[in-house]
C-alpha cells in the first residue's frame, strides 16, 4: 500500500541494525538513510540487547545467526527487558525460505521477518511500512487503554448489543449495585417484576437476548429505542425501574450507535437522583409552614382542571379566601402566633373541604384529605382535597371546587369556610377570633384561563371585604342577581304545591286513521302569584335540581289520574292519560308504589295511564332501568318514550326496554315538509318503530301539510297545535264530548 506523503513525513525514527556481517550492516544503513531513517549498529546479539536498552530504537532489524547471542535469543532478551506496554517492532532477517526460522522468530517475539536474499531497493520502504503499522497499533492500544480507563472510572455498567437485542459484551459497573440492562432477577422468573437479586455478570448476559435478562415491558422499550438509535444515529435513553428486595431502583440506559447494527449502552443507577427530584418537587410544591400545596401547585392543579373541564364541558369554581385583620394579629401577638394561626386555619380548611363535603358528585374521592400525599407526580389523585386547597402566601388561601353543578354549591362551600373560621382559635393562651372574606370566580362564566380566574376571585374577595368583611362574593354580579332570582323561585316553588298554584292542562292526541282523540297529555303549569303563569320548561329543571320534582310529579300523577277517571265515565271511547315522568321520579324507588296508589285511589284502569319517559332517563343506568320498567309493565301501564330523537338511544336498547310508543320530538316535525333531512329521519324513525312493534306519535304538528305527510309516512298518532292546544280540563271535556266540537276534520 503506497504511503501518503503525510504519513511518510510523519515517520522519523532510529533503526538498530544487528548483524555480524559488516557489509550487510553497511548496505542496510545505506538503504535506511535513503528513506530518511537513522541507523545504528550492533555486531552481535549481545551488543544488540545492550544498544536496544540504551538507545531505545524505533525498530530493530535482527539477523538470526550471530556470534555470542543469536538473533532469537537477543529478541527474547529485548522483549523481557521491555517495560509493560512497550513493544519495539523487531524484524528478523532469516535465511532463505527457512519456515522453521520464521516460526521461531514469531515465538521469540518478533514482529515481522525479511528473508534473504534481501531485496535491497524495497528494504527501506518495508521498514517504513512496519514502523507505520506499529505506530498505528501503538495508538490503538493507547486509545483502547484510555477507553477502558474511562469505562472503569465511570460508575456505569456498559454493554454492547446487536440490532436483534443480543448482548455482545457486558461489563458491570464497578463498586456499586449492578442493576441494568443489567438488572437482577430471580432465577427462572426473569419475566416477572424483578424482586430477588442475582447480580448480572458478563457470563449471564453475553450471548443472551434482552428479554431473557430484563422484564418484557422494559426490554420492549429498550428495543424500540435501540431501533431509533440505529436509524437516527442519535443518542437515546430509557428510564426504568426494577424492584429489588421490595425497594424500587431507578436506572437510566443511554444507547449510542457504534456501528450499523450495534449499540453501546451505558446503564446508570439514578435512584438517588430520583429521590432528590422527588424531594425538590415536594419542596417546590408545598407550603413549608402549613404543609398544604403552594401557589405553584395550585396553578398546576387549576390548569389541569381547566383542561379537564373544557373537554368534559364541566364547571368549576375558584374560592379565594383572605383572613380579615390578620395583620393586626401578627402585629399585636407576634409572628409565632400568626404562624400558628395559619396552620390551624389550613387544618380547618382541609376539614371543610373533605371530599364528601366538597363535591356534589355522589362517588367519594380518593385520599382522606389529611394524610394525602401532597403531590405525587402523576400518581396524585386528580381531585385529592390536598391539591384542591392551597396557601398562596400570607393569609391567602384558595380552594378549587371541581364539577360544579350549581353555583349555589360554591356559595355553600364559602359559607362552610366562614363557619369553620368562626370557632375561636386557642393559641398560646390567647383566644383569637377571626373572620374571612371570600371571593369566587367561575369557569366558564368568568374566564377561561387560570390567571384570570385567580385574579377575578381575588377581585371578588376585595369586593367582599368592602362589603363589610366576613362575606363571600361572586365575581360576576349579574350572576349574583341570577342566583338571587333562582333562589327566590326555588323558595316559591316549595310553596307552590301547598298554595295550590300548580294546575294541569291537557293536550289531545289523535289517531291518524280514525281522526279520533285517543289520548291526552297532561302538562303542568305554575300560576306564580307575582309573575303570572310560568312554563314548565323554566320550573321543571329547577324542581329536578332541588328534588321538588318528586312531590310535584306525584301531585301531577294523582291529579291526571283523577281527571282521566272522570273521562273514563264519558259515553265515548275512553282516552289514555299521558303523564310526563322526570328522571328523578323514575329513579325514586317508591315510583311503582306511587303509581299503584294513584290508580287505586282514583280507580283508573291502568291501561289508560301512559307514562312518558325520555331517552336520557332510560339510558342512565340500564340495569336499574330494566327492573323499574318491568315493575311498571307489571302494573299494566302504557309506556312511551318522549322527545325521541334528541337523546342517544341505540336501537338495541330500545328493543330491550320494550316500550309501547315513541313520540318523535317536535324539532323533527317543525321543519316539515320542507326540511328533507328531517323528513327522512322522521320516516326512518317510523319504519324502525314499526319494526319493533311500537306505535309512533308525532309531536308539535302545527299544519295540515305536516299532518298529511305524517299520514303518508304511516305515523299512528299526532299531537300539536293544529289538533289542539294544551287546554283546561273543562275545555277538554267539551272536546271529548260526542260532538267532537272543536276538532278540525283531519281527513
Ligand atoms: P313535552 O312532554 O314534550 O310536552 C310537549 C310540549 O310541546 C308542551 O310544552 C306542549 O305545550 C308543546 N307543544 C304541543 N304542541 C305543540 C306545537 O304544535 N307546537 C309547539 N311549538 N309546541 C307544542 P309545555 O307544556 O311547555 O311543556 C314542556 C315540557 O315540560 C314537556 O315537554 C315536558 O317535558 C315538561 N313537562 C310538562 N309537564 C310536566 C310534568 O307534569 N312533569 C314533568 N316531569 N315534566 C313536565
Ligand atoms: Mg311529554
Ligand atoms: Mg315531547
Amino acid at each position: 500500500m503506497p504511503a501518503s506523503p503525510a504519513s511518510q513525513r510523519a515517520i522519523r525514527g532510529t533503526v538498530l541494525v544487528a548483524d555480524d556481517d559488516p557489509v550487510m550492516r553497511l548496505l542496510m544503513l545505506e538503504m535506511l538513510q535513503q528513506v530518511g531513517l537513522e541507523g545504528i549498529e550492533a555486531q552481535d546479539g549481545r551488543e544488540a540487547v545492550a544498544v536496544a536498552a540504551e538507545r531505545r530504537p524505533d525498530l530493530i532489524l535482527m539477523d538470526v545467526e550471530m556470534p555470542h547471542l543469536d538473533g532469537f535469543s537477543a529478541c527474547r532478551a529485548i522483549r523481557r527487558a521491555e517495560g509493560p506496554g512497550a513493544s519495539v517492532p523487531i524484524v528478523m532477517v532469516t535465511g532463505g525460505d527457512d519456515i522453521e526460522a520464521v516460526t521461531s522468530a514469531y515465538e521469540a517475539g518478533a514482529t515481522d521477518f525479511i528473508s534473504k536474499p534481501i531485496n535491497w531497493p524495497i528494504l527501506g520502504h518495508r521498514v517504513l511500512y512496519v514502523l507505520r503499522a506499529s505506530d498505528a497499533i501503538a495508538r490503538l492500544r493507547i486509545a483502547d487503554a484510555q477507553n477502558r480507563a474511562v469505562l472503569a472510572a465511570i460508575p456505569d455498567t456498559f454493554f454492547r448489543m446487536n440490532r436483534d437485542g443480543f448482548y455482545l459484551d457486558y461489563e458491570p459497573g464497578r463498586g456499586r449495585m449492578n442493576g441494568g440492562l443489567q438488572g437482577r432477577t430471580r432465577p427462572g422468573r426473569r419475566d416477572a417484576a424483578m424482586d430477588e437479586a442475582v447480580p448480572f455478570t458478563s457470563e449471564r448476559c453475553v450471548g443472551r437476548h434482552i428479554t431473557e435478562v430484563l422484564p418484557k415491558e422494559i426490554a420492549a422499550r429498550v428495543m424500540t429505542q435501540l431501533g431509533e438509535v440505529l436509524s437516527t444515529e442519535q443518542v437515546r435513553s430509557v428510564e426504568y425501574e426494577l424492584v429489588r428486595f421490595g425497594e424500587t431502583q431507578h436506572f437510566e440506559a443511554r444507547l449510542v450507535a457504534t456501528g450499523p447494527s450495534e449499540v453501546l449502552g451505558l446503564v446508570r443507577d439514578i435512584s438517588e437522583r430520583k429521590r432528590t427530584e422527588e424531594q425538590i418537587r415536594r419542596l417546590a410544591y408545598c407550603d413549608s409552614l402549613t404543609g398544604i400545596p403552594n401557589r405553584q401547585a395550585f396553578l398546576e392543579t387549576l390548569e389541569r382542571e381547566l383542561q379537564r373541564s373544557k373537554v368534559g364541558n364541566k364547571k368549576f369554581a375558584v374560592l379565594f379566601m383572605d383572613l380579615d385583620a390578620f395583620k393586626r394579629i401578627n402585629d399585636t401577638l407576634g409572628h409565632n402566633v400568626g404562624d400558628h394561626l395559619l396552620k390551624i386555619v389550613s387544618e380547618r380548611l382541609r376539614e371543610t373541604i373533605r371530599p364528601s363535603d366538597l363535591v356534589s358528585r355522589s362517588e367519594a374521592l380518593p385520599g382522606d384529605g389529611l394524610h394525602g400525599d401532597v403531590l405525587h407526580g402523576d400518581a396524585a389523585p386528580e381531585h385529592s382535597p390536598a391539591t384542591n386547597l392551597a396557601r398562596l402566601g400570607g393569609d391567602e388561601f384558595t380552594i378549587l371546587i371541581p364539577d360544579l353543578e350549581r353555583v349555589e354549591h360554591a356559595l355553600n362551600v364559602a359559607h362552610r369556610v366562614k363557619e369553620a373560621m368562626r370557632r375561636p382559635f386557642l393559641i398560646e393562651g390567647h383566644e383569637i377570633f377571626v373572620t374571612a372574606s371570600i371571593g369566587i370566580s367561575l369557569f366558564p362564566e368568568d374566564g377561561d384561563d387560570c390567571n384570570s380566574l385567580l385574579k377575578y376571585a381575588d377581585t371578588a374577595m376585595y369586593h367582599a371585604k368592602n362589603c363589610g368583611k366576613n362575606n363571600a362574593k361572586l365575581y360576576s354580579s349579574s350572576l349574583t342577581m341570577q342566583i338571587m332570582s333562582h333562589v327566590k323561585l326555588e323558595v316559591g316553588l316549595r310553596k307552590a304545591l301547598q298554595n295550590n298554584e300548580l294546575y294541569l292542562l291537557y293536550q289531545p292526541q289523535l289517531d291518524v286513521r280514525s281522526s279520533e282523540i285517543v289520548g291526552v297529555e297532561a302538562l303542568v303549569r305554575w300560576r306564580h302569584p307575582e309573575r303570572g303563569v310560568i312554563s314548565p320548561t323554566e320550573f321543571i329543571p329547577l324542581a329536578e335540581e332541588t328534588g321538588l320534582i318528586v312531590p310535584i310529579g306525584e301531585w301531577v300523577l294523582r291529579t291526571a289520574c283523577n281527571q282521566a277517571r272522570l273521562w273514563q265515565g264519558l259515553p265515548r271511547r275512553p282516552v289514555r292519560m299521558a303523564v310526563n315522568l322526570s328522571a328523578k321520579q323514575f329513579k325514586d324507588e317508591n315510583l311503582s308504589q306511587i303509581v299503584l296508589s294513584a290508580l287505586d285511589e282514583t280507580g283508573l284502569d291502568p291501561k289508560l295511564l301512559e307514562l312518558e319517559l325520555t331517552e336520557g332517563t332510560l339510558m342512565d343506568d340500564a340495569i336499574a332501568t330494566l327492573a323499574t320498567l318491568e315493575r311498571l309493565r307489571g302494573i299494566g301501564v302504557y309506556l312511551s318514550i318522549d322527545d325521541f330523537g334528541t337523546g342517544y338511544s341505540s336501537m338495541n336498547y330500545l328493543k330491550r326496554f320494550d316500550v309501547r310508543a315513541l313520540k318523535i320530538d317536535r324539532s323533527f316535525i317543525s321543519g316539515l315538509p320542507q326540511d328533507s333531512e328531517n323528513a327522512a329521519i322522521t320516516r326512518a324513525i317510523i319504519a324502525m318503530a314499526h319494526g319493533l312493534k311500537m306505535a309512533v306519535v308525532a309531536e308539535g304538528v302545527e299544519t295540515g301539510e305536516q299532518l298529511l305527510l305524517l299520514e303518508q309516512y304511516g305515523c299512528d298518532m299526532v299531537q300539536g297545535y293544529f289538533l289542539g292546544h294544551p287546554s283546561s280540563a273543562d275545555a277538554m271535556t267539551l272536546m271529548l264530548g260526542p260532538l267532537h266540537l272543536a276538532l278540525p276534520d283531519i281527513k
